[in-house]
């Protein structure tokens, strides 16, 4: 390929590019353990956990960025399916930005799984109707724009008995644990941007993003409204995380 300036061979270039790749990823996940002490990836076991996947099931991951949630579901699904017998279960990546969805591809995490991925927005999903048994987007959704609208799309896309999960940061109903959730994110989370991945801004965005989000009372509403029946959530940590689900039936 010749830039102008000097000539790389095409291999040279693939491997900068998965460099730069690599250090979205891993900048990332690291800021992902370092917020959560840890806890998203319990949060998303949990989650798993209660969507129950089960043997041939096809999984639609909105906001997927690098995968954790569609690896998670297809392990699960096919730990039934050791026991049980049945199909492999398969997801769908999806993810507006295809920075994400390249710095996820991981040979060695995704040998043996039946993973595509898709560049698209939430709130226009390339798929015919009732294409998926379940859709997620976990800390995805506040950042969708017409939110209405997206939960409106995951609800044409799953068939009839589909369900969905939305894993989101959500506001502690107690509130001694807001007041010190409120000062751990305000005063921590900034500092940590700028310290992982020398973005403060980003970071401070947000902390006021997640305090914007609506509460899980009124979220219910939002999927409600957009055509689910039988919508529940669940706290986790004391609600600094809930897990919304519901069914469209
Ligand atoms: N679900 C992953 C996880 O839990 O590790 C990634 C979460 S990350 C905080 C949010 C992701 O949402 C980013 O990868 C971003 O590109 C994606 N995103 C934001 N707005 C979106 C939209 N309108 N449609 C699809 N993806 C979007």
């Amino acid at each position: 390929i010749d830039f102008g300036f000097e000539t790389v061979r095409t291999e040279d270039k693939q491997g900068r590019v998965k460099q730069v790749f690599d250090s979205v990823a891993r900048d990332y996940d690291r800021m992902n353990d370092a917020m959560s002490v840890g806890l998203h990836r319990v949060w998303k076991d949990m989650a798993i956990t209660t969507l129950n996947p089960q043997p041939g099931e096809r999984l639609l991951d909105v906001a997927g960025g690098t995968g954790d949630i569609a690896r998670r579901f297809i392990k699960a699904a096919d730990t039934v399916r050791d026991r049980r017998g049945g199909e492999t279960a398969s997801a769908v990546i999806l993810d507006i930005n295809d920075e994400m969805l390249l710095a996820g591809i991981d040979p060695k995490k995704d040998a043996g799984l039946s993973l595509s991925r898709v560049c698209a927005n939430a709130q226009i999903l390339p798929f015919e109707d009732a294409q998926f048994d379940v859709v997620t987007i976990a800390y995805g959704i506040r950042n969708v724009t017409d939110r209405l609208a997206a939960l409106r799309e995951f609800h044409r896309v799953l068939k009839p008995g589909g369900r969905l999960g939305v894993l989101e940061f959500s506001t502690p109903p107690e509130p001694l644990i807001r007041k010190f959730y409120d000062a751990y994110s305000f005063a921590v989370i900034p500092r940590l941007g700028q310290a992982i991945a020398g973005d403060r801004d980003s970071y401070q965005y947000l902390v006021e993003s997640i305090r914007k989000f609506p509460k899980q009372a009124q979220f219910v509403a939002l999927i409600e409204e957009a055509g689910f029946a039988k919508v529940g959530w669940t706290d986790y940590s004391a609600g600094v995380t809930a897990f919304h689900t519901g069914w469209k039936i």
